[in-house]
């Protein structure tokens, strides 16, 4: 698979399936969640209210309704409470569940925001790291690209730096 490192609204993306970094409740909420919500219109709650909740680390799929994205995978990733509760086993389990949805649904491209590491507080260079490593490991014939979409400069220049680190050990 290919992994790519882009900055942007992932609201924007034109890939097949774009990855909310959603609540349990999976009703909305703040940042990655609110816009997505916002962009692709009162639907997708109507839509949310009857598949939710979802257990931390795994996923759900919605359609896309007015995102240009076909699909849209809710995974709502773990609280940092230290490292010590499981957090990098949920966070990778988050990243696992979502692309084993979206090759399901013949997904070739889906879209990553930096799950958990806004109000959730996931430390950046640790889940980089992480999920550098856990996209690399997919074996599977799809997707055939996954997108790391950073909405920050500061957290793209976190997954450029860890990719170079990772290239030095692979
Ligand atoms: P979490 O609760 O999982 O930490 P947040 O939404 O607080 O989720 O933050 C996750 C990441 O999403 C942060 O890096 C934040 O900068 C980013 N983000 C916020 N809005 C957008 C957007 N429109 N497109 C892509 N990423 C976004």
């Amino acid at each position: 698979m290919i992994i790519e490192i882009l900055r942007g609204d992932i609201t924007s993306l034109d890939a097949d399936a774009i990855v909310n970094a959603a609540n349990c409740t999976l009703l909305g909420g703040g940042g990655v969640d609110g816009a997505i919500h916002r962009a692709a219109g009162p639907e997708l709650l109507e839509c949310c209210r009857r598949i939710g909740p979802c257990p931390t680390g795994e996923a759900r799929i919605t359609p896309g309704f007015r995102l240009k994205a076909k699909w849209i995978i809710h995974t709502p990733g773990p609280v940092w409470h230290g490292g010590s509760r499981g957090e990098d086993d949920l966070l990778r389990s988050c990243y696992l569940n979502t692309l084993a949805l979206a090759a399901g649904k013949g997904c070739r491209t889906v879209a990553f925001p930096c799950i958990s590491t806004g109000v959730y507080g996931f430390p950046k260079e640790r889940a980089a790291a992480l999920v550098l490593r856990c996209l690399s490991s997919w074996a599977g014939p799809l997707p055939e690209k996954a997108s790391i979409c950073c909405f920050s400069e500061a957290d793209e220049a976190v997954y450029r730096r860890q990719a170079e680190i990772l290239e030095k050990k692979l």
